[in-house]
């Protein structure tokens, strides 16, 4: 597979003129204000974003969208701005897949038409103040009382989970012990406005300013027994398999991170005068371009291979070993690639690149976090030599 097919990319012109009309005037005054923009959401889910890998009995694409839209959405909205970009990635990713993978008719019922049409968002609470990479630390609990669930506990860093349309947040807790005495984990999915689920303060971040991050408190918060997503005690096998996917929808992220980088910096090496000639001239500014060019075409490529094998895995073809691979090998690339980007490019920019009038400040911002959400680079090495068959 070297290039997409026409629909892809027809698909992909649609969602640039989206981002660079709906977004790109007035990204620099979101950022600055770290506002989210509410109303885009449901602007999103009329372009058909949130529902590409959804059947269409949801509202849905059906089959006239698979994961590989998907990706090109993330990418073109990343390429403008990260912060939309991971609106929808977690959106769909961490909020839909989850509920549309495991969830049951009554609940896909009831939450997914909302959150496909861009009325409602929703989140995946994994992460713990003491439970990051070792997500399997998980301390809250989620203990059965008559027909609710009484969950307490503390999720850190959770995306999209304080909006004012956010509908339902997904958290793993301990419903019990397993033999080996490691805990046994469920995902319990609390309705927003749940007494005793408490949305903390939007944090303040380093990037990643419009998007939507908080940490959440459950005290004593009651939810009913069918609120459980899939079987009890299944909830680390949902997540493994939640985050592969999210991998390969931040790799995309990533991937429109550094394409916007070097056609910032490329244009800016051919109008930028120094010395009395354009500083593109310089051998040491174009070879950094020309690395640069070299590793957006190579995250580029294995996040398409991987989001590829992830429909064919879809349609019965592929092994969840070999998408599992693909995507811990295109997260780990195309992040650090992206991240490397924003310092070629705002180095490229001189003094202007430490400036937030210009994009590229931004994107140096916002690129870090790439490299540790959804499995630090770290932890995307562990599953890679895993994957070689070396020991865990
Ligand atoms: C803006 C933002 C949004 C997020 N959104 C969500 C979300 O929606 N839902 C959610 O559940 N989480 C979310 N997260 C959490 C994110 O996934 C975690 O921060 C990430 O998995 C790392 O966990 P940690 O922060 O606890 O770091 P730690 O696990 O404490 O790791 C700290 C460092 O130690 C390294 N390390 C740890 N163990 C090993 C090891 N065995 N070998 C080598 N190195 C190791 C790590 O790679 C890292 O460099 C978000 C985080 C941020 C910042």
């Amino acid at each position: 597979m070297f290039e997409l097919s026409q629909d892809h990319e027809d698909f992909r012109m649609v969602v640039r003129d989206f981002a660079e009309k709906e977004v790109a005037p007035n990204i620099a005054k979101w950022d600055a204000a770290a506002y989210f923009p509410t109303d885009l959401v449901p602007k999103m889910g009329d372009l058909g974003l949130f529902g590409l890998v959804v059947p269409e009995e949801y509202g849905g694409a059906g089959d006239a969208g698979d994961f590989t839209s998907l990706c090109v959405a993330i990418e073109e909205l990343g390429r403008v701005d990260q912060s939309i970009g991971i609106t929808l990635s977690a959106g769909v990713g961490l909020g839909i897949n989850p509920i549309l993978t495991y969830g049951t008719e009554e609940q896909k019922q009831r939450f997914l038409p909302d959150l496909v049409s861009g009325r409602a968002l929703a989140g995946f609470g994994l992460t713990e103040p003491e439970a990051g990479s070792d997500a399997g630390a998980t301390r809250t609990k989620a203990v059965r009382d008559g027909d609710e669930w009484v969950v307490n506990g503390a999720k850190a860093f959770i995306t999209n989970s304080g909006t004012d349309i956010t509908s339902v947040v997904t958290v793993t807790a301990r419903t019990g012990t397993n033999e080996d005495g490691s805990a046994q984990l469920s995902a319990i999915m609390v309705p927003a406005g749940t007494p005793g689920f408490v949305v903390e303060p939007a944090y303040h971040k380093l990037g990643w300013h419009v998007s939507d991050t908080h940490g959440l408190t459950f005290e004593d918060c009651r939810v009913p027994a069918d609120h459980l997503l899939g079987a009890e005690g299944e909830g680390f096998k949902q997540f493994l398999k939640t985050l592969d996917d999210g991998r390969i929808a931040i790799s995309a992220l990533a991937v429109g991170c550094a394409q916007a980088c070097l056609e910032l910096a490329t244009d800016y090496a051919r109008t930028r005068t120094a010395f009395g000639r354009p500083i593109g001239v310089n051998q040491g500014v174009s070879f950094q371009l020309a690395d640069l060019a070299v590793m957006v075409e190579g995250a580029r490529l294995l996040t398409y291979k991987a989001a590829w094998l992830k429909d064919e895995l879809h349609a019965g073809k592929r092994s969840v070993k070999e998408v599992k691979h693909a995507a811990a090998i295109a997260k780990l690339y195309s992040t650090e690639a992206a991240v490397t980007a924003t310092r070629i490019a705002t180095q490229v920019f001189g003094g202007n690149g430490f400036m937030e009038e210009y994009p590229v400040a931004r994107f140096y911002r916002d690129a870090k976090i790439l490299e540790i959400g959804e499995g630090t680079s770290e932890v995307q090495r562990m599953l890679i030599a895993r994957g070689l068959g070396l020991p865990a």
